[in-house]
């Protein structure tokens, strides 16, 4: 629903509209962007947009309204697809409008590739980054053979919490870096700066830049540290549990205090961002990941089974039954793990199966 409380288009009207668009003569420049750049726009952009908008409004009800993205340097990059180019060369060839003819002017755009290319190039997205331009270049290559469940030996179990943001049943665990606090201080104090200046001014651009830098060095060392967890993850274990996601946790009450919008985007993001590196490199290497129910894992010790009813916000497990003393995440993902292993109905060889690896 928009602000007039009248319903979003769907994509069929959207792409409708786009038509229609082409044919006015203020917006005649449309026919020279390649079809499928321009549906791609209207297709995932727009309408994930939207998808975006209410999921956030589930978290926070104050999440802004999607805005039209008219300032320079929003609109900062682009989609060419398999069929609307050719490399050669080292160049990239695109072609510029609706037809792919002969005669057609084409875009010749030369480029410096930074990893060699693997697998048939399939999505190229152009985009504006640092004040150059860099595509990226995505992939089919083909995957090896995933491991025969009967090979399964090593299994990890990965806990994710507010906290610690992850912990396995090895007892590894990964502490909320406290440099996050310092980014959403420095966010929170650039936010309120803004919203003084006067917005479109040179000052408001510049805060606005600032912003956005800041948002890229956070994200880029998320990433970085998730790229070497997942690695770690799937090169020293045959299968990855994990629990399953419930958007909705993050706004439990128990949460609720210590809770900051800022806060639960960053950590949800992050929780996100690691699942999907884990799925797709142990796609890469063959190998297997699961998701379970997280239900009554951080209640329920995971030496005997006992469900801990008064465990609370406390750090450390008791089990009052058969005495195990855990830090609580570990024994959660100790619980996680076993899960998996019932889940996937893997045989236990031994009892090597059922202790950490
Ligand atoms: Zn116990």
């Amino acid at each position: 629903m928009d602000k007039q409380g009248l319903k979003q288009p769907n994509r069929e009207q959207q792409a409708k509209e786009l038509t229609n668009l082409k044919k006015q003569k203020e917006y005649e420049w449309l026919n020279k962007i390649c079809a499928w750049t321009l549906q791609e726009v209207v297709r995932n952009r727009v309408s994930n947009a939207w998808k975006k908008y209410e999921a956030r409004k589930e978290i926070y009800p104050k999440a802004g309204y999607p805005r039209e993205k008219t300032d320079k340097g929003w609109h900062d990059s682009f989609l060419v697809y398999q069929d609307g180019y050719q490399i050669k060369d080292n160049c990239l060839f695109f072609s510029q409008g609706q037809w792919r003819g002969k005669n057609e002017p084409k875009i010749i755009i030369p480029f410096e590739l930074t990893n060699p290319l693997k697998g048939t190039p399939k999505i190229i997205t152009i985009s504006w980054k640092k004040s150059n331009w860099t595509l990226n270049i995505a992939c089919d290559i083909e995957l090896p053979p995933q491991i025969p469940k009967s090979e399964i030996k090593k299994i990890i179990g990965i806990d994710r919490g507010v906290r610690k943001l992850f912990a396995n049943n090895e007892g590894w665990k990964y502490y909320n870096p406290k440099y996050w606090k310092k980014i959403r201080e420095k966010y929170m104090e650039l936010q309120r700066i803004l919203s003084k200046k006067v917005k479109g001014s040179n000052n408001w651009r510049k805060i606005k830049d600032e912003l956005r830098r800041l948002c890229r060095k956070a994200k880029n060392r998320m990433r970085d540290q998730n790229h070497k967890i997942s690695r770690k993850a799937i090169n020293r274990n045959d299968l990855v549990v994990l629990e399953k996601l419930n958007s909705k946790k993050m706004s439990s009450k128990e949460n609720k205090k210590i809770s900051k919008w800022t806060r639960d985007e960053m950590i949800k993001s992050c929780w996100y961002q690691l699942a999907t590196f884990i799925i797709y490199k142990a796609k890469g290497a063959g190998k297997w990941t699961e998701f379970v129910n997280p239900y009554q894992t951080s209640k329920k010790c995971s030496q005997c089974g006992k469900i801990n009813k008064e465990l609370g916000d406390k750090e450390i497990f008791e089990c009052l039954n058969c005495g195990l003393v855990l830090d609580r995440d570990v024994n959660a993902s100790r619980n996680i793990r076993e899960k998996g292993i019932r889940k996937l109905k893997l045989q236990r060889l031994g009892t090597s199966l059922a202790e950490p690896v």
